[in-house]
């Protein structure tokens, strides 16, 4: 029962900005699953920032994507064949090899996901390596603790929302977040959980800052990089904490970035600024999961999506994350 399938091959390295003539949309004919692999139809695709990094022939914490070869990524889908002991048909999994409609994987490169717990597509999201980035990030990198002012940037995306409400479940007093434009801005306050919305278009993120926190900050979870990290280090308090968990301002650079201007306060103000990668903090998975879940149960953590329908609109999702057309996270639903 072999199958065809389109998936999205990377065709030449985006220099700067990617263009949709970096892509193709390639129908591939998979061949029927070996002995311990399934078959998966791709019900839904993430489409994440780290994965511009990987369009790039540079040495990072994964490999480049090939040239003329399918791109890789998170999905969750169902299993329709399977030559795999444990991993049944029907079974809902999540799996690596997002960016195409349907997978041959080995069954132990997929985890089956309890959709009676959640919508499948959440495993994409709070109930995956979103929510454990945000609490990784704040419960281990840069830990909140009780009575905590907190900032987040990239408040309004995927981890960003999930983040403003893991700090408050772990005793922020005050979570601060900034986004792009004034819609975004106003729905981090009315819908997300946020005490103040800095929309950071507006200029002057040091001053809006200092007004939104007079107190100062005791811990950033950083998204973006650049001149929010240096706006969080002049607003930091003594012994204050950072995750710099993403710098999606220059993920298109392609000139050397100047780092912050101030860090030399890092000294006098005993900061920790520490770096983490979600993958090293599987382990957590046990502890944050049934939280994820009972907040999830209690809606005192809600997911939000923003949806795009059919492969043939994967890259133009991914281009969209680049440029802010996500609130919440990013899925394509096949
Ligand atoms: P988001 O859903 O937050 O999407 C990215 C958002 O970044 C956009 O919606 C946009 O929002 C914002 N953005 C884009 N360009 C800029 C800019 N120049 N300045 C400020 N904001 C910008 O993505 P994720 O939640 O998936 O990821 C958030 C960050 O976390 C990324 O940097 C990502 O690489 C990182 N990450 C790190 C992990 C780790 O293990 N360390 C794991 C997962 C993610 P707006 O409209 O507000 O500008």
């Amino acid at each position: 029962m072999s199958v065809a399938s389109r998936e999205v091959h990377l065709v030449a390295r985006p220099q700067g900005e990617p263009k949709p003539t970096d892509f193709a949309l390639v129908t591939a004919t998979l061949p029927d699953p070996g002995p311990g692999q399934i078959l998966v139809r791709n019900d839904w695709l993430s489409v994440d920032p780290y994965m511009r990094g990987r369009m790039n022939d540079v040495k990072s914490y994964m490999p480049p994507f090939g040239l003329g070869a399918p791109m890789q990524g998170g999905a969750v889908g169902t299993v329709v064949a399977s030559g795999a002991e444990n991993v049944p048909v029907g079974a809902t999994v999540s799996h690596f090899l997002g960016w195409r409609e349907y997978a041959v994987l080995d069954g132990a490169g997929a985890q089956v996901v309890d959709t009676a717990l959640a919508p499948a597509e959440t495993y994409l999201g709070a109930l995956g390596a979103v929510g454990l980035t945000a609490y990784a990030g704040l419960k281990v990198i840069a830990p909140v603790k009780e009575g905590d002012v907190v900032f987040i940037s990239g408040a309004a995306g995927a981890v960003g929302i999930i983040a403003a409400r893991v700090a408050r479940h772990l005793g922020a007093s005050k979570v601060i977040g900034s986004a792009g434009g004034p819609e975004k801005t106003r729905r981090l306050v009315a819908e997300f959980g946020y005490d103040v919305g800095i929309d950071y278009r507006e200029g002057d993120l040091a001053g809006r800052l200092a007004a939104a926190a007079p107190e100062g900050l005791d811990v950033y979870f950083d998204n973006v990089g650049g001149d929010h990290l240096q706006a969080a280090i002049g607003a930091l308090n003594t012994y204050g904490r950072v995750a710099l968990c993403g710098a999606i301002s220059q993920y298109n650079a392609t000139e050397p970035v100047p780092g912050p201007d101030n860090l030399a306060q890092a000294i006098g103000k005993r900061l920790s600024l520490r770096g983490f990668n979600v993958g090293d903090h599987r382990d957590l998975l046990a502890e944050y999961l049934p939280l994820a879940a009972g907040w999830l149960g209690e809606g005192s953590l809600r997911s939000q999506w923003t949806i795009e329908d059919g492969i043939e609109n994967a890259v133009e999702s991914f281009l969209g994350v680049l440029r802010g057309a996500n609130t919440g996270k990013m899925l394509v639903r096949l």
